[in-house]
């Protein structure tokens, strides 16, 4: 009889899994299905709390650092190692789903239950991080408290950051380590050995193939800008034609044109005006002035860097009178994963015979951040038609256990090494 390693008597529970879905989607669920559960609120209070409960039950200890990114760690036997990382985030959008952000941290508890359960100790211990203000509707930016774990000298700046209603970051987070009971402190920035998140794929092609794992080989770059466009206010039914300087019409024509100069045939680069404010806003008067936004997105940084460094020069023979100015407010550059994580991802789904492909990843994660510090990698797994965002975000109950069955061999695989 052969006598199999160790680890494969750690087993993910599909049941367990969903179930854990379930509870976490009840801290803040909205009314269609889905979770508004915004960042530091008392639902996300609430939901780590739940999440403390269940890795306490199992022996895990519990930290937070300066950001209230929290872990949740499986003591391995060698304590001077770095630790192996995994997790995402709870925070959603207002209308969000169940699985953003949810899915990478329930698969982290899951991996480590299920080694618990089957009384393994890894070389290196094994930590589930919650990380802060990941969509960064609440809080801006987003990506908040990996970004600080990445950069503790942001740490100043990123607490001073304040919500519409005026509380600060560093205010939301005391308050919550109160409500938590004030788990012990870790600095930002400590040593980690690798990061690897998983995430539902927040797109349709796993669906559209049949693949039920993403091998996430990077995440594209992104830029954003806001366009201004000033014209004049006039009388809508006095002023004529050639009289006008019409900030809306203007704006209309430069979209148009904009899109049209990013438009590429293989349909990577990704153009999104999804603000568009008109002055003064009134049906009887000629816009004067029109602000709108530019999300502009491509896994090539020269790409990025040509293509918008003419966005004034596009934009300024449309003006017809009017002025227009362009501003970069953001930019954050195309991510590469070292080949460590991918590498071990993709063995992973293949000794269990798992069909995969390999993605780069449109949507932004805190795995971006950790990129910078540590080999890191993401392992996605199919969503319903591609929706996120969304309160009818879906993903399978046997997806989400496939992909952890990868997540628990690629974790044991690195901790023990
Ligand atoms: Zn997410």
């Amino acid at each position: 009889m052969t006598v199999l390693p160790n680890f494969m008597s750690a087993t993910v529970d599909e049941q367990r899994l969903a179930r854990s879905h379930d509870d976490l989607a009840a801290f803040g669920r909205a009314s269609r299905g889905g979770v508004n559960r915004p960042a530091l609120s008392d639902a996300d209070i609430a939901a780590r709390q739940y999440l403390i409960e269940r890795a306490t039950a199992i022996g895990c200890s519990i930290t937070i650092d300066p950001l209230g990114n929290l872990f949740m760690s499986l003591a391995g036997r060698d304590r001077s190692l770095a630790p192996v990382l995994t997790g995402s985030h709870t925070d959603t959008q207002p209308s969000g789903g169940r699985f953003d952000g949810a899915y990478g941290v329930l698969a982290g508890l899951e991996v480590l239950t299920a080694i618990q359960h089957a009384g393994i100790r890894t070389r290196r211990t094994i930590e589930t991080v919650v990380w802060t203000n990941e969509e960064g509707y609440r809080f801006a930016p987003g990506c908040m408290g990996s970004l600080a774990f990445a950069y503790p000298a942001e740490r100043e700046r990123l607490l001073a950051a304040t919500d519409s209603m005026d509380m600060t970051v560093g205010e939301a987070v005391a308050r919550m380590r109160r409500a938590l009971s004030d788990p012990p402190e870790r600095p930002l920035g400590f040593p980690v050995s690798v990061f690897v998140e998983a995430h539902i794929e927040q797109g349709p092609i796993l669906e559209q193939t049949g693949n039920k794992i993403g091998v996430v080989t990077g995440i594209q770059g992104k830029k954003r800008f806001e366009v201004t466009v000033i014209g004049e206010e006039a009388h809508a039914g006095t002023t004529p034609r050639a009289r006008r300087c019409d900030a809306l019409l203007a704006a209309a024509r430069m979209v148009t044109a904009l899109e049209r100069w990013i438009w590429d045939a293989e349909d990577v680069a990704r153009f999104t005006v999804g603000q568009f404010e008109v002055q003064p806003g009134s049906h009887a008067v000629v816009p004067g002035k029109v602000i709108f936004s530019i999300d502009f997105r491509h896994p090539d940084r020269i790409f990025l860097e040509e293509k918008s460094s003419r966005f004034l020069e596009i934009c300024e023979p449309l003006a017809g009178g009017c002025t227009v100015s362009v501003h970069e407010i953001g930019f954050t550059p195309p991510i590469a994963f070292a080949e460590q994580v991918p590498q071990a991802v993709q063995r992973a789904a293949e000794r269990r015979c798992i069909p995969w492909m390999p993605l780069l990843s449109g949507a932004g994660h805190d795995a971006q951040h950790l990129a910078t510090v540590c080999p890191t990698g993401m392992i996605f797994v199919p969503c319903e038609k591609g929706v996120s965002h969304n309160e009818a975000e879906n993903a399978t109950s046997s997806d989400l256990a496939t992909g952890a069955r990868v997540l628990l061999d690629v974790l044991l695989d690195i901790a023990n090494s």
